[in-house]
């Protein structure tokens, strides 16, 4: 029994999948830190409002996780509910031609093959980044001459009172690996990103070459390959 048990009941009542004492080292990149008091997966913005609504009128600490990339947590674990966005918080689905509204629990590489095969292209820098969607507004993940802060165009959030907001591109605060979400304690709940169409072999070709896959050697190599099997079978003389 601890402070954290009314939300963990809450969470039950929801059907979240809530857990007592979760090891933080099995949430964390670095496979570091102690237990969590209460840990919860959050499916829906509602239960997520309800949640943090709890938290609030009961003085209890939470935090977000996203995949626990860029998270060092203590051995002491963490005295409160660790909260992570699933279910509707990983969706990604097409607003118009250029524009996709990503949820924040989708991870960077969902979105990046989201994008590719939308054929909408400018997102190929965060391909082979760790991390959610979340995860990478609130620290303005960038690699490559790239950062989140170029494609995002607007930004939705629950504030620490459990109300829906949104801030658009102008207001984020972003520089280097920070954003406003840093200071204000809001939790991001999903992202509106602009692209550009692209043809998705560019595209996937970027991708390759940020990643270290020169385009140009996996063409060498298949065409040699090619070149083998069609004289071992005697299709080339
Ligand atoms: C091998 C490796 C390579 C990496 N390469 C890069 C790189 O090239 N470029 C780069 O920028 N980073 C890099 N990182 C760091 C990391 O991938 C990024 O910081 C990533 O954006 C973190 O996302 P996450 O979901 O793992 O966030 P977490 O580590 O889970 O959380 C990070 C912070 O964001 C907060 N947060 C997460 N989700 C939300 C949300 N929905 N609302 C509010 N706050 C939230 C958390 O509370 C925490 O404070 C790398 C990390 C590793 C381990």
């Amino acid at each position: 029994m601890d402070r954290t048990d009314i939300v963990y009941n809450l969470a039950e009542i929801l059907n979240c999948d809530a857990r007592k004492y979760e090891p933080l080292n099995k949430h964390t990149t670095f496979k570091i830190g102690g237990v969590a008091d209460t840990y919860v997966k959050v499916t829906s913005l509602s239960k997520l409002s309800a949640i943090i609504r709890e938290c609030r009128e009961s003085d209890i600490d939470y935090m977000i996780i996203g995949n626990g990339s860029n998270i060092l947590a203590s051995d002491d674990g963490y005295r409160g509910v660790v909260i992570r966005l699933d279910g509707d918080f990983r969706k990604i689905s097409l607003v118009d031609d250029d524009t996709i509204y990503c949820g924040a629990g989708a991870s960077l590489a969902a979105l990046c093959k989201f994008a590719l095969n939308s054929g909408l292209g400018g997102l190929e820098f965060a391909w082979g980044i760790p991390g959610t969607v979340g995860g990478a507004i609130f620290m303005n993940a960038g690699a490559y001459g790239g950062e989140m802060k170029d494609v995002v165009y607007s930004v939705n959030h629950l504030t620490p009172e459990g109300e829906s907001g949104r801030i658009e591109k102008d207001g984020l605060d972003f520089g280097y690996r920070t954003s406003v979400y840093r200071g204000n304690k809001a939790i991001i709940t999903g992202v509106t990103i602009k692209l550009k169409k692209d043809d998705p072999e560019n595209i996937r070709a970027k991708m390759d070459d940020f990643l270290g896959i020169s385009s140009s050697a996996v063409l060498k190599d298949t065409r040699t390959a090619t070149l083998r099997l069609a004289k071992s079978t005697r299709a080339l003389l």
